[in-house]
């Protein structure tokens, strides 16, 4: 019963009966529709009584009225019994999935398997020293951390690394491993093949984040090239790419978007040799080229230079 009330599709109901609601706006407060009032002592001319999309309860801002749904119904049906039954009614209008509940209940990271056992998320107020030293030298924002659901390990297989899991459709499929001590070789490593969901081949890093309406897109080689180019950017594991990897671009952008392609300045050859596979899709492709370094160590107003640059 209290089911067929929580759930009884009140909109619908009222569209039926002809009564006018708001959705937004003034004297409508979250999670509330508002009607005017109609109770007959009322002075209201607007729409100052407010129904819970939830519970379905009601309060007039204008006469103080309030009451259960079945106060209201029995208002707006002119039921004068106190024995009415409201059952086929609740029935008739019932929501073909129960009010979801949007109460932010704190959602607790669930950890994906594929991360390493000893991955630990980062959180902006208790930043390791490592972590935090990493992001200073390279002039990165703290907010990356929540935005890239970054994390490390202190140890097992990756001991002091950040670790930057890598999102395909909001999962995550793989992820990067990033020295912070400066002492281990090679700095970066991604996860094997027969851990991740999708081949290190196959993906690219920041994927999840590029959209049909950018103008341009950023082709760049490494994490904190992203990290600094920001949510049009996308990296490669390296210099390295596969055709896969190019045609997954396509899937996402638009062919209009610009692409500007910004590898580190030592690779030059390896920039045009990308230009020239990238697929046909793309009409407009550039080749950004760096006079030393990489994207990575480039200052704000360079980047924004660089975005600014008409192709
Ligand atoms: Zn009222």
């Amino acid at each position: 019963m209290k089911k067929l009330y929580k759930n009884f599709d009140i909109k619908a109901f009222l569209d039926d009966e002809g009564v006018e609601y708001w959705e937004h706006g003034k004297n409508v407060g979250k999670d509330y529709i508002g009607i005017q009032c109609v109770f007959p002592t009322c002075t209201d001319t607007s729409n100052h009584l407010g129904i819970n999309l939830k519970h379905k309860g009601f309060k007039c801002l204008a006469c103080e009225e309030t009451g259960s749904l079945s106060v209201l119904l029995k208002q707006i049906l002119h039921i004068k019994s106190i024995w009415y039954d409201f059952i086929p009614l609740l029935q008739k209008y019932q929501l073909d999935d129960y009010y979801i509940e949007d109460k932010p209940k704190k959602k607790k990271r669930k950890k994906s398997k594929i991360l390493p056992p000893e991955f630990e998320y980062l959180k902006k107020k208790k930043l390791p020293p490592l972590v935090y030293n990493m992001l200073r030298d390279r002039k990165l924002s703290l907010r990356i951390i929540k935005k890239y659901s970054l994390g490390w390990c202190q140890f097992g297989d990756y001991p002091l690394h950040l670790i930057a899991p890598i999102f395909y459709n909001d999962e995550i499929v793989s992820y990067m491993a990033m020295d912070l001590t400066g002492k281990t070789s090679p700095k970066y490593q991604i996860c094997p093949n027969d851990v991740s969901h999708i081949i290190k081949d196959d993906i690219l890093y920041g994927v999840d984040g590029l959209s049909k309406d950018m103008e341009q897109l950023f082709i760049c080689e490494g994490l904190v090239d992203k990290w600094k180019l920001g949510k049009e950017a996308i990296a490669f594991f390296g210099k390295r790419f596969t055709a896969n990897q190019l045609y997954s671009i396509t899937e996402r952008v638009s062919p209009k978007t610009i692409v500007k392609i910004i590898l580190d300045s030592d690779a030059k050859k390896e920039a045009d040799i990308l230009s020239l596979n990238l697929p046909a899709y793309f009409k407009n492709i550039f080749v950004v080229s760096l006079k030393k370094g990489d994207p990575a160590n480039l200052s704000k107003k360079e980047i924004s230079r660089i975005k600014e640059v008409e192709a």
